[in-house]
């Protein structure tokens, strides 16, 4: 039998056990399909959907008026001609705030893809080209309610995954994010540990808050990106987000990568790892996407991953995750 053969029938039967594991990692949307089109944006947000992502990111912000504005920084102008549209609206920093900005006012911006304010070039040469089409951002509501209407109309249940973004910065300037967060997620059904959504955050603080304070019982991922106490998010969280560096430290002298031991520590506290970001156009130096996916998936044993390419990401999951 030729190689060809056994690869084909092992990838077959990789994907036959892991179906039949019935506990295959999740495939997480990170900012929507967004390798393929602007970051945050409803077609994003449907190619998603169409990639069959489990689980679908909204990163969540608010506007002057406390609307959840779905889009990654407190920032306008790194994803919309904010500064042409509102020129002087911009603070003293330069920057022009989410948060000064109606609604109405957000909803006149034409999005795109991220780009370098200075040089207004894209972050990444190889995505969908600034400034082309029409695409705009909206609100939490929005996007809820396209994933729950394609999962009506397709009978698929694919989960949302959003993020409470900065908290501290938004109370400094006298918003309280999360209680409306929650509240809109309740709004739309999402009010118990078993639907579908995981609620995340960086903020340590404001994560053990909205368990303990604001009562929320959905399932809760804390946000990591240096060393932290994995014994304390144990007692609030259902699990981490880890950045991949976090988890992967680096490289031997023959190229293999060196696991750091956070990924014992948290499985000792059974919490679920789902670390960000999967980027066939930024791997970390020294690795191949093929690689990557399998130290995190084969040797790490991560539960899901972030991933800006979610069909690629999917296809790994479904024929060569190996059963657990
Ligand atoms: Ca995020």
């Amino acid at each position: 039998m030729n190689k060809l053969a056994l690869t084909t029938i092992y990838m077959l039967l990789g994907g036959y056990m892991a179906i039949f594991a019935g506990n295959l990692p999740i495939n997480i949307a990170h900012r929507g399909a967004c390798a393929y089109l602007p970051e945050h944006t409803l077609p994003a947000k449907a190619l998603a959907y169409g990639m069959q992502a489990d689980y679908i990111e909204q990163d969540v912000v608010l506007t002057k008026d406390d609307r959840a504005l779905v889009i990654h920084d407190i920032h306008l102008d790194t994803v919309t001609d904010v500064a042409e549209k509102f020129p002087g609206r911009a603070r003293a920093d330069g920057r022009y705030y989410a948060l000064d900005f109606t609604l109405a006012e957000i909803r006149t911006l034409k999005a795109c893809e991220r780009f370098n304010i200075a040089s207004g070039t894209a972050v990444f040469a190889g995505r969908f080209p600034l400034w082309k089409s029409d695409f705009r951002l909206h609100t939490l509501e929005e996007e809820i309610e396209l994933i729950q209407g394609l999962n009506h109309s397709t009978g698929r249940n694919v989960g949302i995954y959003p993020e409470i973004k900065d908290p501290a910065w938004h109370r400094e300037q006298g918003h309280d994010i999360s209680p409306i967060v929650i509240r809109i997620l309740a709004d739309y059904g999402y009010t118990k540990a078993e639907d579908k959504v995981y609620l995340q955050c960086f903020d340590f603080a404001e994560l053990k808050r909205v368990k303990s304070e604001l009562k929320c019982e959905l399932k809760l991922i804390q946000l990591t990106e240096e060393d932290f106490d994995v014994a304390s998010v144990a007692s609030y969280a259902v699990g981490i987000g880890p950045w991949i560096k976090q988890l992967i430290s680096g490289f031997d002298k023959d190229g293999r990568p060196i696991i750091s031991d956070l990924a014992a520590q948290a499985k000792a506290h059974g919490l679920e790892m789902h670390p960000y970001t999967f980027r066939v156009d930024a791997l970390p130096d020294g690795i191949s996407a093929e690689k990557l996916l399998d130290t995190l998936f084969n040797e790490i044993g991560v539960d899901g991953i972030f991933s800006d390419f979610p069909d690629v990401s999917r296809d790994f999951i479904r024929t060569r995750v190996k059963a657990r």
